[in-house]
């Protein structure tokens, strides 16, 4: 049995019910401004009299689910990463698509199931359309995606491979996302776009579910890779659930981490307001120039103390390849941004804290970003006398 659940407005607080006809508030959606984050954002939210079951936190049943390997993910100690004694690592590369958007993706195919829909629509920078089109795939849907140009090849190969539809835009993402609900508007077609479609955030909880469950309580920190700002929605949201329902007492410290070239969650932090930046970083699935759940993640830093972090490409890419060396873990720029930031801010976190380090997705989706750190062999041999 699913609990109550219901959609309420993270801004004005109105109440709605759960169905494909509405992603975002009617009302707030209006006043929304272009190059802004998102107005109106959906949260859901459970009632229940008596005790609950955490796997029982979700809209949909779970008979709706897909039994893919999605979620349930690794969480391990590195040893020789660092001498925090308890850092851990949540391995969200191990997910059927490789990457953390997984969690999504099941959520948002599982409701497609239950309400009879066959075709998904998004806008990607290339991780949620290949996570989308792999799950999509294996439930027997359809996917539609609208990628900018600049993707990561193997991310649009991903995507091919599974079969989507691929719609390549001469522009940033930010225009993708723009054509993407045109398009799933005019064809009355469920969207997947993050941050639009409430359940994106909704899905992403599950992994602070797991990390409850895994570490028998609720870590001290977080390190999550920010670009929509969804993930750390997402992370919150779950955590939220727990204190909701009395599994946890205290939010844990979720630390955002950005890239300097793409900060707009970052410096609303600092400042109050949302400037739109020109995002550049190596870090292609945080690049971002308007955080489309940009609004809502910062309400939830504010009010739960959050802090935030700018790591260089630089920085990003020398945990990168860190990560890969001392842990064994090959982590795409985005993914390894976590680790930076730890990295930065370690100095200031007690060394017995316990530590949870978000890795969103396996190296091998940007192979080009992974070849600034490593040398090619230079010559081929033909006896082994000739090795240096
Ligand atoms: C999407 C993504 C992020 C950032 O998530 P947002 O919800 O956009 O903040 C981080 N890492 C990876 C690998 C991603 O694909």
């Amino acid at each position: 049995m699913a609990i109550k659940s219901k959609y309420i407005c993270s801004d004005c607080g109105r109440e709605f019910e759960i169905s494909p006809d509405i992603m975002i508030c009617p009302l707030c959606s209006k006043m929304q401004e272009p190059n802004e984050p998102l107005r109106g954002i959906l949260e859901v939210h459970y009632n229940s009299e008596s005790a609950v079951k955490i796997e029982t936190l979700f809209p949909v049943e779970k008979k709706w689910f897909p039994s893919l390997p999605v979620g349930n993910t690794p969480l391990w100690k590195a040893e020789h990463l660092d001498i925090f004694p308890n850092l851990y690592l949540k391995d969200d590369t191990s997910n059927l698509t490789g990457s953390f958007k997984d969690r999504a993706s099941i959520l948002v195919a599982a409701f497609a199931k239950k309400h009879k829909i066959n075709e998904i629509v998004l806008a990607s920078t290339g991780n949620a359309g290949s996570s989308m089109a792999g799950i999509a795939a294996a439930c027997g849907l359809k996917t539609t995606i609208f990628l900018p140009k600049t993707a990561p090849k193997a991310k649009m190969i991903q995507a091919l491979q599974y079969g989507a539809k691929v719609i390549s835009v001469d522009g940033n993402y930010d225009k993708a996302f723009d054509l993407s609900l045109e398009y799933s508007k005019k064809h009355r077609l469920l969207s997947r776009n993050t941050a639009y479609n409430p359940l994106t955030i909704e899905g992403k909880k599950s992994v602070s579910f797991e990390l409850f469950q895994q570490l028998g309580k609720a870590p001290d920190y977080v390190f999550v890779p920010v670009g929509d700002g969804v993930i750390i929605s997402g992370v919150y949201k779950g955590f939220k659930d727990l204190m909701q329902f009395g599994f946890i007492k205290k939010m844990p410290t979720v630390i955002a981490v950005q890239a300097e070239g793409s900060a707009a969650i970052h410096n609303a932090l600092k400042s109050g307001t949302f400037q739109v930046v020109d995002s550049k970083t190596i870090a292609d699935s945080i690049a971002v120039d308007v955080p489309r759940g940009g609004y809502y993640a910062l309400k939830q830093l504010q009010k739960y103390q959050g802090k935030s972090i700018l790591v260089s490409d630089e920085e990003i890419l020398s945990a990168q390849k860190n990560l890969s060396e001392k842990a064994g873990l090959f982590a795409e720029p985005a993914a390894a941004a976590s680790y930076a930031g730890f990295l930065k801010m370690k100095n200031e976190l007690p060394v017995e804290a316990t530590i949870v380090l978000l890795i969103t997705g396996t190296g091998l989706k940007d192979i080009d970003a992974a070849m600034e750190k490593i040398i090619f062999p230079q010559n081929t041999i033909k006896s082994i006398k000739e090795i240096q």
